[in-house]
């Protein structure tokens, strides 16, 4: 399908090469196709804007001053000049992030008669397509890998008319009832706006963590702990969560060895009374992980001691890792409300403080991060956002309307 040409609103693009799971994949405006057809085709195309497209910002009021600020300030640009430039499609709803809980928000959304578009800048299915085998996930008795949930979860989206965009969304314009996004070079226009972009364990960075990962290297003990059943496993950090986790692992495994860097634990007290009261723990103390051994699996930790600088080799079945979870909130600036570590404060409706906007999935402030919170919220965010749109109807015939 020629996009762009006789579609009004159709977005041109140019192929990307991409890891994602659709490598080619074509964008519909949700207005011009019925929204209860499946909006992925089998060889479907990604494009980048052609300079001379009817659709591009390029034709746009959009001058050069605007488009070279763009990268230094682009929510000062988007909140001054939204009547200066060509908005390529507008959405009911626009979602920002395809892990499970935009997949979820996405599938009550365009369920819901929403157009619906989620932006993924890197793989549909987010966090968890890296793990083999989910089991705590309902509904499946036998365990699934995350790429097929998800996979499943965006069929689901598409079934109901939600459309997939491979950008990353680079700035949001939060001012006023009509949202406008960025992303890829284009300009979108939105009702209400989910952030669903998650969060990411901090990494170790040293080699064989990479590749091992899923492979005996994890960042979540309730995810992974069951695969541990009277095996040795290996956990770094001190802090809080470190310690809990591990005391967790000790209903499965036989052994758990805490690897800390300094020679006491960061933890609470109380916390760490428990765990040293634990005959399953046993605790490595000054030292610091610096390679992670193993062919197809973890076989053994290469351990440093800081203070004699010697060199060990712990065998191990399992490695986890818990030196800090990040938010990924590069996207939002000082008027999103988070918390200290840069989790997005929402209530139970996931509200933020901006109207419109609404965060659902591990980037909230929330106690649990698991597929079946972040699908959860997803679901609730759509809802809200559809409540929100429906009361706003009218105004938003006012503030949307066609340039
Ligand atoms: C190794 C591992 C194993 C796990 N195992 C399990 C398990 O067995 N069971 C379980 O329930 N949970 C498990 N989890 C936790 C689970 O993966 C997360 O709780 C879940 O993925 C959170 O979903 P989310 O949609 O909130 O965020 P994410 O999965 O982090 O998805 C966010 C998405 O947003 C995208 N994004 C971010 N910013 C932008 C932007 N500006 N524009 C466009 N896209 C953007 C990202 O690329 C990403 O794809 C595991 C996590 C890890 C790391």
């Amino acid at each position: 399908m020629d996009q762009g040409r006789g579609v009004p609103g159709a977005i041109i693009l140019a192929p990307r090469t991409k890891n994602t799971r659709t490598q080619n994949q074509e964008l519909r405006t949700p207005h011009s196709e019925p929204r209860t057809k499946n909006t992925r085709t089998q060889n479907q195309e990604l494009r980048t804007p052609r300079p001379n497209s009817p659709f591009s910002i390029f034709n746009s009021q959009f001058t050069p001053i605007s488009l070279s600020l763009t990268n230094l300030c682009m929510f000062q640009i988007l909140s001054y000049t939204t009547k200066n430039f060509e908005v390529n499609m507008r959405y009911d709803v626009i979602i920002v992030g395809a892990g499970p809980a935009g997949l979820a928000a996405a599938i009550y959304s365009a369920r819901g008669g929403l157009t619906t578009a989620v932006f993924e800048k890197a793989m549909v299915g987010g966090q968890i397509t890296v793990t083999e085998e989910v089991e705590n996930y309902p509904g499946f008795e036998e365990p699934i890998s995350g790429f097929e949930l998800t996979a499943k979860m965006q069929a689901q989206a598409e079934r109901f008319g939600a459309v997939f965009i491979e950008e990353e969304i680079t700035a949001m314009g939060m001012e006023g009832l009509c949202k406008v996004i960025e992303a890829g070079g284009q300009y979108y226009r939105a009702k209400s706006v989910i952030i669903c972009t998650g969060a990411h364990p901090r990494r170790m960075n040293v080699p064989g963590e990479e590749r091992l990962t899923g492979r005996g290297v994890s960042y979540c003990a309730t995810c992974d702990g069951a695969f541990y059943r009277d095996k040795v496993v290996a956990v770094v950090g001190g802090g809080d969560s470190a310690i809990e986790e591990a005391m967790f692992l000790t209903r499965f495994a036989k052994k758990v060895i805490i690897i800390h860097r300094r020679d006491e634990l960061r933890a609470q007290k109380i916390i760490q009374e428990r765990a040293f009261r634990n005959p399953k723990m046993e605790f490595i103390w000054d030292t610091v992980v610096q390679k992670i051994h193993g062919e197809t699996r973890i076989e053994k930790l290469e351990l440093v001691n800081r203070k004699t600088t010697d060199i060990t080799m712990l065998p191990v079945d399992g490695f986890f890792i818990y030196i800090g979870i990040l938010p990924s909130n590069q996207l939002l600036e000082s008027r999103i409300n988070l918390d200290s570590a840069g989790f997005v404060y929402t209530d139970e409706y996931m509200h933020t403080n901006i109207p419109g906007i609404y965060a659902a999935g591990d980037i909230r402030y929330t106690p649990l991060r698991q597929v079946v919170t972040a699908t959860s919220d997803g679901a609730i965010a759509a809802w809200s956002a559809e409540k929100w749109i429906i009361e706003n109807e009218d105004e938003f015939e006012v503030d949307c309307a066609e340039q």
